[in-house]
């Protein structure tokens, strides 16, 4: 599949955001739009990069994340057969290496069962409510579900306030204040010129 190279996409990026300021070309806020839905395919694809291979299909459980016969136990949440492996996390050590724990954790169906939300999660507006959009969708269609999100919202991607770079929420670090996000570079970048 092909991948969209960031690099000119970054003068769309900041022409996009003016026009969003000023939404009185209908052409150019079409225009806009196109190429904000060509950002989010590239959040996407990032997010996705990640997923793992179809689980081959016989009788035995298997883990629903990973494929695994062994170890297994069922989830809290929506009673599937995953690996019982929380104790391989370790402490503080943010790794994504236990299945268990990254379906409780980093999925709206583990969300919603551990806030006791009522009904399901897909159409839990308390959960809707509870994070950014972009965060919202990658929490409903990350590869740690064992169902996805049908028709997740469009959402604005966020950009770099200074190289108008996209900044992938859920992969990249960056750092933000108030109303403005800076990419990894351009943190680091603000970083050293303040020492
Ligand atoms: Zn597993
Ligand atoms: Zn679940
Ligand atoms: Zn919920
Ligand atoms: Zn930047």
């Amino acid at each position: 599949m092909a991948t969209i190279d960031q690099e000119p996409l970054v003068p769309a990026a900041i022409y996009l955001s003016n026009v969003r300021k000023s939404p009185s070309d209908r052409r150019a806020v079409e225009l806009a739009d196109k190429i904000t839905q060509i950002l989010i395919e590239q959040v996407m694809d990032k997010n996705h990069k990640k997923a793992k291979k179809a689980v081959p299909s016989d009788d035995k459980p298997r883990c629903g994340l990973c494929g695994k016969t062994k170890n297994l136990t069922k989830t809290e949440c929506c009673d599937t057969w995953i690996c019982d492996d929380e104790d391989k996390y370790v402490m503080f050590s943010y790794a994504r290496n236990s299945c268990y724990r990254n379906h409780r954790r980093f999925t709206l169906c583990g969300y919603h069962h551990v806030e006791e939300h009522p009904g399901h999660w897909k159409d839990c507006q308390t959960c809707r409510d509870s994070f950014e959009t972009e965060m919202y969708v990658w929490y409903g269609t990350n590869e740690y579900n064992f169902e996805k999100l049908e028709n997740p919202p469009a959402f604005e991607p966020t950009l770099c306030s200074e190289c108008g770079a996209v900044i992938v929420l859920s992969q990249d670090s960056y750092s933000t204040l108030g109303d403005k996000n800076w990419c990894e570079k351009c943190s680091d970048k603000r970083l050293r010129s303040k020492n």
